[in-house]
């Protein structure tokens, strides 16, 4: 099969959208947008074979992963995902790799209503780079920068068991499995917290080195207490040092950190599970401590460089 043959086969899109007014097929897309009153939000994330995953990986998984991950982005600006181009290095031609990566793209694609409107492709080592593009109401996106004096500090979910499963998989329960393999963006509650969250930010490296990124952009610090921190439930089974070190550090966990002028945001009942973990101050220092109170300095996040 030729280029031409493999983006006709497996990744032109019949879905309709009146926004798209020229997708997949001629030398660039075209977009009629954003709508009035809206702002685009656009971002892009990159996955290699061999840094984010394993090449083992199922490609219904890889495929699936590669969009969360851009949708996570798209969330943590408080905006809902709309588009998408996707540039594709492999190795080689592979019918059974391209069905099952395709059948995971369009599962999360599909939940969304997204529309794949372009892309690339090109031999190489196995990578992914999506763009995604979301649309937010004028103004209203949510951003890294934002943090007030005085916030509280909140997560969705609870962290550490992506990780965990990456590197234990034995010790690692069925959720962390496909927390990592599958993660949910969350769009709902991105949108959901617009009018709530002074700043946001997405857990991608650990809660430690991201939360750090807010405050930086914020010119702020922070204080978490270890104990109100929401730990994934197989973390239990570990040293509690250990466990810390997955939760803060570990990565993948994509879910939301953010802070809000509200101290009881948990009771307004929001759609997903979120709990308080700190306070934003004047510091600019981030300082977590455990149950003792003592000061806990966390492993060092992901890094490339
Ligand atoms: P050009 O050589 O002008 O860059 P290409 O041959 O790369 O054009 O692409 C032809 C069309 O197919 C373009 O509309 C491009 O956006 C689309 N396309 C290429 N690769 C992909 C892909 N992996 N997924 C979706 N669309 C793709
Ligand atoms: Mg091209």
């Amino acid at each position: 099969m030729n280029e031409f043959e493999i983006i006709q086969r497996y990744f032109l899109s019949t879905r309709q959208d009146d926004q798209v007014i020229l997708g997949i097929g001629d030398d660039a897309a075209i977009l009629r947008c954003p709508p009035s009153g809206y702002d685009l939000v656009v971002s892009m994330d990159t996955l290699v074979a061999g840094v984010h995953f394993l090449a083992t990986t199922p490609a219904d998984d890889i495929g699936y992963k590669a969009l969360a991950v851009n949708l996570s982005d798209i969330a943590a600006m408080g905006a809902t995902p709309k588009w998408f181009t996707l540039s594709l290095t492999m190795p080689s031609f592979d019918d059974t790799w391209l069905q099952l990566f395709t059948h995971g793209l369009n599962t999360l694609a599909t939940e969304y209503n997204l529309t794949l409107i372009g892309g690339d492709l090109c031999r190489g080592q196995l990578s992914i780079t999506i763009q995604a593009h979301g649309l937010v109401p004028c103004g209203e996106s949510l951003t890294r920068s934002g943090a007030q004096l005085g916030d509280s500090i909140y997560i969705t979910g609870c962290l550490g068991g992506a990780a965990l499963a990456c590197h234990h998989h034995q010790l690692a329960h069925k959720e962390d499995i496909l927390k990592l393999h599958r993660p949910q963006p969350q769009i709902a509650m991105g949108c959901y917290l617009r009018p709530y969250a002074n700043s946001c930010i997405d857990i991608s490296d650990g809660l430690s080195s991201d939360l750090k990124h807010l405050l930086n952009a914020s010119k702020l610090g922070a204080h978490i207490d270890l104990r109100s921190l929401a730990m994934a439930p197989s973390l239990a089974s570990l040293a509690v040092e250990q466990a810390y070190d997955f939760a803060l550090s570990g990565g993948d966990d994509y879910e939301l950190c953010f802070s809000s002028a509200h101290h009881d945001l948990a009771s307004q009942k929001p759609p997903f599970p979120i709990t308080k973990i700190g306070t934003i101050n004047s510091s600019t220092e981030l300082i977590f401590t455990d149950a003792e109170g003592k000061h806990y300095i966390p492993k060092q996040g992901w890094q490339h460089f």
